[in-house]
């Protein structure tokens, strides 16, 4: 019987790991680490889990939440392969060097998860670098990684074994960014869904409106002689915030736009990977060459001294700098040179970590002792400029989630990715669109053998075949249908949708 167990990110967000037995062969989805802790702490719960006997590991996407614990699995014996799309294998290479970099400077040797060894090991033998559609087979499974729409290179995964399919979501994106929105016409009506919920029971306002407020913070700063740090992350995020000032670039003063660090390598990565955008921009640089993130006001930073000097100059400007939630790095620099004046705007933009710098500025504090990453030093500071939260996210909020479940309609959803609140919330407006939802905690194990339906006083759904006859079914049980050419699960109340006939109770 097919299983799957948790090995983190049940009822959490943070070291996604979920192991899938079937047939006596076991695979992972995903293998990430909790960026909000250090050492083993941060790592899945590899308890129970044979790691020589794992086949291969199949990632989503580059984050590390996904993607940080893999390493870890070499030093303890794994040698499979690792699927994951082209994009993802070079955002990959870029995130865990820097990983390895912080790792190596800030973390004592003891605690450090993995050396340049595991990671080129991987990198260079281990990995399998696929595409979106590229159905590869591993023994009696097939694998096809679906658009997730969530970062560059971000995957569903879905798993077929004779009759039996797993879709795996991954981080699901918004159709407010500039990639390609998933589709579920390919996917629908799996054996088994496992779907993120980090947004579960949350709305936001719509993207335009978010950007719109985010362009008007900026222009106010700028135009009161203040200058715009933007804290923010390497991977996704830096990108989506520089489309949207290029987009409302005319709203805005024309100052210097400086992207640093990471961000800067990850938009090269970016720039090779056009054809995953949104049709309008594949459109766009196809027919008339516009890249969607450069323009002139774009510059990069190329010495710590050009850094001093801009703001002895105290210009007004506009900079892209990781790490995202002010946990280190040179946001955190050049926050303490721009926290003081009071025209200045430290634009903070999606999920702040407790327990990080920016989440502490969202809750009101303005007094900081913050370390400078050069002189090594500490700094006091009091906070006197304006600070602004916008909840610019690449994740699909509560009203997505719920439309992609109800197109899924799974016999079994398996909630992960999410706070056990916002997976309950979840749940709760999903549960008919699912034969039966499951919320497992890290270190539950789900069997997912045929769901026992009988209860003693069975509902049952009538489906006519023909004008004198009907085949009877018991409500949530499922059929296997071909439909459109293709052969599915589909349960009996489904069928009935499916012919437009009125529901039975
Ligand atoms: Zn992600
Ligand atoms: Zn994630």
């Amino acid at each position: 019987m097919p299983q799957l167990r948790m090995l983190g990110g049940g009822k959490e967000v943070g070291r996604s790991c979920i192991r899938l037995d079937i047939n006596n062969h076991h695979f992972l989805m995903d293998c990430g680490v909790d960026p909000a802790s250090t050492g083993v702490k941060a790592l899945p719960d590899f308890s129970g889990t044979s790691v020589d006997n794992l086949d291969a590991i199949f990632v989503s996407h580059a984050h590390l939440d996904h993607t940080g614990g893999i390493p870890e699995l070499v030093r303890r014996g794994f040698r499979g392969k690792v699927f994951m799309t082209l994009p993802t294998l070079a955002l990959v290479k870029l995130l865990w060097q820097d990983e390895l970099s912080i790792m190596e400077r800030e973390w004592p040797k003891e605690e450090r998860l993995w050396s340049s060894k595991e990671m080129h090991q991987i990198l260079n033998k281990l990995a399998v670098p696929t595409t979106y559609h590229e159905v590869f087979k591993l023994d009696s499974l097939s694998v096809n990684f679906h658009n997730a729409g969530h970062i560059l290179g971000s995957t569903m995964t879905e798993v077929s074994y004779k009759d039996f399919r797993v879709v795996y979501s991954g981080d699901l994106g918004s159709s407010s960014n500039h990639l390609r929105y998933w589709r579920t016409e390919d996917i629908m009506y799996p054996d088994v869904l496992i779907c993120e919920g980090t947004y579960g029971g949350k709305n936001r306002k719509s993207r335009e409106e978010i950007s719109k407020e985010f362009v008007e913070a900026a222009r106010s700063a700028l135009e009161s002689g203040g200058s715009v740090l933007i804290p923010t992350f390497s991977v996704g995020k830096a990108q989506e915030l520089l489309k949207i000032l290029k987009d409302s670039w005319n709203k805005i003063p024309n100052v210097d736009v400086y992207l640093e660090g990471m961000a800067l390598e990850t938009l090269r990565i970016y720039e090779q990977f056009l054809i995953y955008m949104d049709d309008k921009v594949r459109r766009a640089y196809l027919f008339n060459n516009i890249n969607p993130f450069r323009w002139d006001s774009l510059k990069s930073f190329r010495s710590l001294a050009e850094r001093r000097r801009l703001h002895e100059r105290g210009d007004p400007c506009i900079i892209l700098s990781p790490s995202g939630m002010l946990r280190g790095g040179w946001s955190v620099w050049h926050m303490i040179r721009m926290a003081q004046k009071k025209e200045n705007l430290i634009a903070l933009c999606g999920h702040m970590e407790e327990g990080t710098t920016g989440h502490l500025l969202t809750t009101g504090a303005r007094h900081f002792v913050l370390k400078d990453m050069i002189s090594q030093e500490p700094k006091e500071i009091d906070v006197r400029c304006n600070v602004t939260h916008f909840e610019i996210s690449s994740h699909a909020m509560h009203n997505e989630l719920c439309n992609f479940i109800s197109r899924m309609k799974p016999e079994r959803l398996v909630l992960v990715h999410g706070d056990e609140q916002s997976l309950m919330a979840l749940a709760d407006s999903v549960r008919q669109h699912a034969g039966e939802v499951l919320i497992p905690a890290v270190g539950e194990t789900v069997d997912l053998g045929h769901r026992n339906i009988s209860n003693g006083k069975e509902i049952h759904v009538e489906v006519p075949i023909s004008q004198s006859t009907s085949i009877i079914i018991p409500k949530g049980c499922s059929l296997r249908i071909r439909h459109r050419g293709k052969e599915k699960f589909m349960r009996a109340e489904d069928i009935r949708s499916l012919l437009n006939l009125r529901q039975e109770s």
